[in-house]
């Protein structure tokens, strides 16, 4: 599902955030990306949905090489790749509902359709009872269960997060990372950056560490003790 070769990332700023990286995830496989602050967890993620362009090297995704893929190709690219990011970026004056909903919105489908989807999304994530609320009358754990459900409501075959677990105590952190274990137990491909060690470990899926942008370690998840 996900290729990298020899991919390095340097900034306009000359620092160099990702360095010659190699590694593959495969098709239905849950891996997360550790490693200390600034170590380019977030930059390999912004890779891969082209929020970020190498500086060199190639990125495959699913067969197709990411250095192909020109400006106008990106929003495709997007909605086959469900982003759950730390701060959930949830639409504050939109209701539960609308902001799932938004994706579909984008790719076009019929309302009928997107209603079906939205319900089913927020079903998998316990919160179809809250569809008709405001996001800042959830709690935070829930907030970031609804940037869960708009993440997969278009049924994407790569999920990636980015800390999605930073602003939340053990307890729900555990939680949403079970989510996230669910949906690749359906077939989803997870990717997932976090510094949270114990609760990484406490999953034991692959882990991938980064140290100043360079693969250090890659522990299948028989190995996560
Ligand atoms: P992590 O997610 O592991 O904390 P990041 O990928 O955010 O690491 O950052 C890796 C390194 O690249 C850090 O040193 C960070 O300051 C730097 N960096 C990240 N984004 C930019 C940017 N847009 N411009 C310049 N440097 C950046
Ligand atoms: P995250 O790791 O979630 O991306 P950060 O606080 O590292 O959060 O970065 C916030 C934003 O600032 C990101 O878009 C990142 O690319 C950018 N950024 C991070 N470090 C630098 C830096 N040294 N110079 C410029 N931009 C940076």
């Amino acid at each position: 599902m996900i290729r990298f070769d020899q991919v390095s990332k340097r900034y306009e700023s000359g620092h160099e955030a990702i360095s010659q990286l190699s590694f593959e995830v495969g098709d239905g496989e849950m891996a997360f990306v550790t490693g200390h602050s600034g170590a380019g967890k977030s930059t390999l993620l912004k890779l891969l949905a082209l929020i970020e362009r190498p500086s060199h090297g190639q990125i495959h995704l699913d067969g197709q090489n990411l250095g192909k893929v020109g400006r106008g190709g990106i929003p495709k690219l997007r909605r086959r790749i469900g982003m759950v990011f730390q701060d959930h970026r949830l639409l504050m004056d939109r209701t539960v509902f609308d902001n799932v909903e938004l994706p579909l919105v984008i790719g076009g489908l019929a309302p009928a359709e997107r209603a079906k989807r939205v319900r089913a999304s927020l079903e998998k994530v316990g919160l179809l009872a809250y569809e008709r609320q405001l996001p800042d009358t959830l709690s935070t754990g829930e907030q970031q269960r609804v940037g869960i459900a708009r993440a997969i409501v278009a049924r994407p075959a790569l999920l990636i997060a980015d800390e999605p677990t930073g602003n939340l105590d053990p307890q729900l952190a555990v939680e949403i990372m079970g989510l996230f274990a669910e949906f690749q137990q359906v077939g989803t491909t997870v990717l997932v950056a976090s510094h949270d060690l114990p609760l990484i470990k406490r999953m034991k899926k692959r882990v991938v560490v980064l140290d100043h942008g360079r693969l250090v370690a890659d522990v299948p998840a028989q190995e996560v003790l």
